[in-house]
C-alpha cells in the first residue's frame, strides 16, 4: 500500500474557476504548479496512493485561513474558511482515502481548544506546523504547549523543514536541529520532518537517527536531481532509510511523478563509481506503512 504522508487541502470543492486559477513558478525549477486546486484535482493526482495525509496551514493567529498569500498566490480574498473545517469536510467525503491533520497557531489564544475541537469534533489525527511560515519560535512556551498536548493525545506533528521561497518566512525557524531540541523534551511525540530538511539533509539524518519517534519525508525534493540522489545516499550512509517516509507535498508534486523519480534516483550517477541507493530500500520507502509508524494504523 502506498501512503502519502504530506499533501495540502484543496481550496475548491468543485473545479477551480478560471478567474481563481493561480500558477506558481517559484516552487519548482522545472515547471509551474497550480497553487489553487479542487477536490477532483487532488484525488486524481493522488492515484495510485491508497491513503493520503492532508492538511492546511494556519498562517496567522486568530485567522485560521490557509490564505496562500505568503506563497505568492496573488489575490486570495475568495478563500476565507477555517482550514481545519475545510480539511475535515474533505476527509469526511473520502474517509477511505484521506487522513486529516489540523493546523494551529501557537499565538492564537484558543490554540489548545482548537486542538481539542479538531481532535474530538472533527476527527483530525495529527498536526501540521510550519514555524517559518507561521513566524513563531519552535522552542517558545506557547509552541511547547502544543507539543505537550500532541504527545499526550498521540497526535503526530509534521513540521515544515528547511528552506522555502516565501520571502517573509524566516528560514532559521525551520532548521532541522531545532527538532532535536523538541524531541529531547518530548521523547514520545511522533515527529515528521518534511522535505528531509532541505538543504540540511545531513542534519536531518542525524536527528532521525538519534530519536526513535522522529521521521523525515522526501516530499518535494526530487526535482533537484543531484541533491535528491545525494540526500538518499546520505540517508543510506547514516543508516536511516528505514525512517524515511513517502510523500509528495501535493500540489507541488504528484504521487506518480514522485514514484517515477524515486525509482530513477541513481540515473544521475550512471557511468560513474559513485554510490547507488539500493533499489530494495527505495521500494521499502514506497511501501512503508507510515500510518502505523505514527500510531495512526
Ligand atoms: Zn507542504
Amino acid at each position: 500500500m502506498i501512503i502519502d504522508i504530506h499533501t495540502h487541502t484543496p481550496q475548491f470543492k468543485e473545479a477551480v474557476p478560471a478567474s481563481a486559477l493561480v500558477m506558481n513558478d517559484r516552487w519548482r525549477p522545472d515547471r509551474a504548479v497550480a497553487a489553487t486546486f479542487s477536490w477532483g484535482d487532488y484525488l486524481a493526482a493522488q492515484v495510485p496512493a491508497q491513503k493520503s495525509v492532508v492538511f492546511g496551514v494556519a498562517w496567522n493567529p486568530g485567522q485560521m485561513t490557509d490564505n496562500l498569500s505568503g506563497q505568492g498566490a496573488g489575490d486570495t480574498s475568495w478563500y476565507t474558511g477555517n482550514v481545519n473545517d475545510a480539511t475535515a469536510t474533505f476527509v469526511r467525503a473520502h474517509p477511505d482515502r484521506l487522513i486529516g491533520f489540523m493546523s494551529v497557531h501557537p499565538y492564537d489564544a484558543t490554540c489548545l481548544e482548537e486542538i481539542e475541537r479538531c481532535r474530538v469534533d472533527l476527527g483530525l489525527r495529527g498536526i501540521k506546523l510550519g514555524a517559518n511560515y507561521q513566524n513563531f519560535d519552535p522552542l517558545e512556551s506557547r509552541a511547547l504547549a502544543i507539543y505537550e498536548q500532541a504527545q499526550k493525545h498521540g497526535l503526530p506533528i509534521l513540521f515544515h523543514q528547511g528552506t522555502s521561497p516565501v520571502r517573509n518566512a524566516p528560514i532559521r525557524l525551520a532548521h532541522p536541529l531545532l527538532m532535536d531540541e523538541i524531541a529531547m523534551r518530548y521523547p514520545d511525540l511522533k515527529i515528521v520532518m518534511a522535505h528531509l530538511g532541505h538543504p540540511w539533509q545531513a542534519e536531518s539524518c542525524v536527528v532521525i537517527r538519534k530519536h526513535p519517534n522522529v521521521y523525515a519525508d522526501i516530499s518535494g525534493t526530487f526535482y533537484r536531481p543531484f541533491s535528491f540522489w545525494e540526500q538518499m545516499v546520505k540517508a543510506a550512509e547514516w543508516n536511516v532509510l528505514d525512517k524515511v517516509l513517502f510523500g509528495t507535498d501535493y500540489p507541488i508534486t504528484t504521487v506518480a511523478e514522485t514514484l517515477d523519480h524515486l525509482r530513477r534516483v541513481n540515473e544521475i550517477v550512471e557511468g560513474t563509481k559513485l554510490p547507488r541507493v539500493p533499489a530494495e530500500a527505495i521500494e521499502a520507502i514506497i511501501q512503508r506503512d507510515s500510518l502505523a509508524l505514527l500510531g495512526l494504523g
